[in-house]
């Protein structure tokens, strides 16, 4: 394994994994805040509006986001209210991604001659995704330092031209990233699929696999079954590896509205987040006035990779409950009627002994008999999580264990309760809707071969971490992208790398510019597209795209700026122009058809289940619901029933001196997307390149508070360093650190995934953490 220095020496476009050197300096913490959002939020909001977009049109966007008739907030997937709306129906992220992308700031064909691509890749994220909207397609050719402007046309003819050229259709790649529309992606993997790849990685690959995994192994539906309305009229939530406040805050307003019903919160955490602990409503002038709401009643700090423990031991505390006062605390015509595996699954828990409970999960006995109570008398409960469930080697695991808590009681398929899981980009569960997934079945291939009038290939694609090999490997030589950052949302940065620049070609349909794009190919494109702000004319009148949310209501979405470029083309146009280069001819497509949407939503309508009527039904305001069938207790699994599962505690095993690490957000951020480098509810500014550590571990390890370190990760026989971090005491459980993602990918070994769903396990990352030796010492050890 090259160590991140001996790569950077190697790599013609400079540095990748030891990078943002600025973000050493100035970094500062302070007190963290007792509150999230509230006045606070509302300044950085309008701060970051003003200064990125100015006040016209700063106020056109806010006025339009998530309304029925404005467009979806380019961030999270969260939803929007069934009902009425708020006037300014967004979060203080949304305005932070709304204004990232509505920003007057331009990338023009200027400044690619300005800096060169190893010049643009000495510079931070941060500063690169502040220089503005991408204006003109732009090629770097074989040989070339810079990139240079060029025509749609011949970017176009470049792409095919190398697709055509390929030995085996299996030799491109067509990566996905959460933001893109049902529109675009319908059509992305139609154009793969017609070209004869099944390749086709998503973001989804690293983030909520697992989810869809285990839901369908149990449940028969890889989607939250609850509804908006369902979550504000709970019993009883818990909210388990989410951090609401920082990565989709307008989950919080609902959370308040269910406190205000009379719900009782559970949070499950590592780290206290602010978010859960009090919230102001930054649009009820009366709760910004006063201290806000504490939102969680309970805080389980539970050790990274401790869930199935403990979440063993509050099934063990409910089923205990039920041994006292039989038939009082399960609901037994549930269990009997629609579910399968019973009797094997309450053996397994009553042969798990609280002692190991304890030591896996950190949580006392007490602690967790007093939540298992509320889970056993609750009248309804939903259980919500995102990726710190998700991004273990057990992650499809600990889904599983979820959903056993859930089926005690029968709380699926009926009012108030249910499974949550919460997304991350805008779209991502519409692009899985969509066919967006490398082993999509044989039933949606058939539909599409059948519509199309071609023969979709059969044999499984590569998902991200296949893709990464795949590359390494020199198997794959042309990769393209549908949005995202790639190399720096994927794991073991420089083994992505070293893959990007194995290709023959890199192309990327992008808004702004990110490090993605400087690691290359032989050649690249960089293929600018509008946002979801902006009004999208094709056919001569404004399209408007579609979006499904976290909940899965799919809905529609209107820009309403002016585009920041002339030059722009939408994502379905450049998907279109690009498959009419390359495929053009084949099957029953007229490509440039489908620059009115319409024409594709009637196309999707006859393929994607649930979609009928597809352009009827999206056109009521606020849309429709895609269909859950376990929302009506039909289970779509091997059995026919909802499957109680037999988990395992597996405890990782560290060394004297190991922790465990997690990967985290900050609240400046979205993604691989830095807006700034503070992460004002932690207490930290000014830097990003932090490890946050509990007190008592530092002084056993002679650390002290800001010191300079160097993190060393440790999979197998492999080991990867990454340096000059700096040490911040925190609030978190023994052993156990938390760093910001995508600084510490590097030190996610390619190989340490999720079993069954390949999901990178950058949840629990074993690591070592040594003094940092600086450049001195460093350079005489070569
Ligand atoms: S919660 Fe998510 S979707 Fe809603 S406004 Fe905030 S960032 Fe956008």
């Amino acid at each position: 394994m090259a160590t991140s220095k001996k790569y950077k020496r190697s790599h013609p476009h400079g540095l990748v994994s030891d990078r943002i050197p600025e973000a050493l300096e100035g970094l500062k913490t302070t007190r963290i805040p007792k509150v999230a959002t509230g006045i606070p939020a509302i300044v950085h909001s309008l701060g970051y509006g003003l200064s990125e977009m100015g006040p016209v049109r700063m106020t056109r966007a806010w006025l339009a986001v998530n309304q029925k008739n404005g467009f979806d907030c380019p961030s999270c997937a969260w939803a929007d209210p069934d009902d009425d709306r708020h006037p300014f129906e967004f979060c203080e992220n949304g305005a932070k991604a709304m204004a990232d992308e509505a920003t007057t700031q331009r990338v023009t064909p200027e400044f690619f001659a300005r800096y060169s691509v190893a010049e643009l890749s000495q510079k931070s994220d941060y500063w690169l995704n502040k220089q503005g909207r991408l204006t003109c397609p732009v090629i770097l050719r074989p040989g070339y330092s810079h990139y240079r402007a060029i025509s749609w046309d011949d970017a176009f003819q470049t792409i095919a031209k190398t697709l055509k050229q390929l030995s085996s259709p299996d030799e491109a790649v067509f990566y996905t990233s959460g933001k893109a529309t049902n529109e675009a992606a319908f059509l992305y993997q139609l154009f793969a699929r017609v070209y004869g790849t099944n390749n086709l990685p998503d973001c989804s690959n690293m983030c909520h696999e697992s989810s869809g995994w285990a839901l369908q192994q149990t449940l028969g539906v890889g989607k939250s079954t609850v509804t908006l309305n369902d979550l504000e009229h709970a019993d009883l939530i818990f909210s388990i590896g989410q951090n609401p406040g920082t990565n989709h805050p307008r989950m919080l307003t609902s959370l308040l509205a269910a406190k205000r019903n009379g719900a009782t919160i559970i949070d499950i955490n590592p780290l206290p987040e602010v978010g859960l602990l009090r919230f102001k409503h930054p649009q009820e002038p009366m709760h910004l006035l006063g201290n806000g709401t504490r939102l969680s009643d309970r805080l389980l700090q539970v050790r990274i990779n401790g869930d199935v423990a403990l979440m063993k031991g509050i099934i063990k505390a409910v089923l205990e409950a039920e041994e006292r006062w039989p038939g009082t605390m399960l609901d037994w015509d549930f269990i009997r009627t629609y579910t399968s595996g019973f009797e094997e699954f309450r053996q397994q828990i009553r042969d798990t002994q609280w002692e190991q409970i304890e030591e896996q999960s950190g949580i006392a006995r007490e602690q967790i008999v007093e939540v298992g109570e509320m889970a056993a008398s609750a009248r309804s409960t939903v259980i919500c999580w995102a990726m710190g469930l998700t991004q273990h080697r057990n992650g499809v695991e600990n889904i599983r264990e979820l959903v056993n808590l859930l089926l005690l009681r029968g709380n699926i398929g009926r009012a108030n309760a249910g499974v949550l899981c919460v997304r991350g980009h805008s779209n991502v569960q519409g692009d899985r809707t969509m066919g967006i997934w490398e082993q999509m079945d044989s039933e949606f291939l058939n539909r599409l071969g059948s519509e199309f009038k071609f023969e979709p290939p059969r044999h499984n694609g590569y998902d991200t971490v296949e893709t990464i090999r795949a590359m390494e490997a020199g198997k794959v030589k042309a990769f393209i992208s549908l949005g995202g950052n790639f190399l720096s949302a994927t794991p073991d940065t420089d083994v992505v790398a070293r893959g990007l620049s194995r290709c023959d070609l890199t192309a990327f349909i992008a808004t702004k510019l990110n490090r993605g794009h400087l690691v290359t190919g032989e050649t690249s494109v960089i293929l600018p597209c509008l946002g979801r702000t902006e009004v999208d004319v094709q056919a001569s009148r404004p399209q408007f795209t579609t979006v499904e949310d976290t909940l899965g209501v799919v809905s529609s979405s209107r820009g309403v700026l002016a585009p920041v470029s002339e030059n722009l083309k939408s994502e379905v146009a450049i998907i279109a122009g690009v498959a009419e280069a390359t495929v053009g001819g084949r099957g029953d497509i007229c490509w440039t058809d489908f620059l009115d949407y319409d024409r594709i939503r009637d196309r999707v309508s006859r393929v994607v289940a649930g979609f009928e009527n597809f352009n009827e039904r999206v056109r009521a305001p606020g849309g429709f619901y895609a269909p859950v069938a376990a929302k009506e207790r039909r289970f779509n699994t091997a059995t026919g029933k909802a499957n109680f599962t037999v988990n395992l505690i597996r405890p990782i095993q560290l060394g004297a001196e190991q922790y465990l690490m997690m990967t985290i957000r900050s609240h400046d951020q979205f993604n691989t997307t830095i807006y700034g480098l503070d992460d004002r509810y932690r207490g930290v500014h000014g830097g990003r390149r932090v490890i946050f550590m509990n007190r008592e571990d530092m002084a056993e390890a002679g650390l002290e508070e800001r010191q300079l370190v160097d993190l060393t990760s440790h999979f197998e026989t492999e080991r990867r360093t990454i340096r000059d971090f700096s040490v911040i005491p925190y609030d978190i459980p023994r052993r156990c650190t938390a760093t910001y993602y995508p600084e510490t990918n590097p030190l996610v070994a390619l190989g340490s995934v999720a079993e069954v769903s390949n999901t990178p396990a950058s949840k629990s990352v074993v690591i070592t953490i040594e003094a940092s030796r600086g450049d001195a010492e460093v350079a005489a050890l070569g």
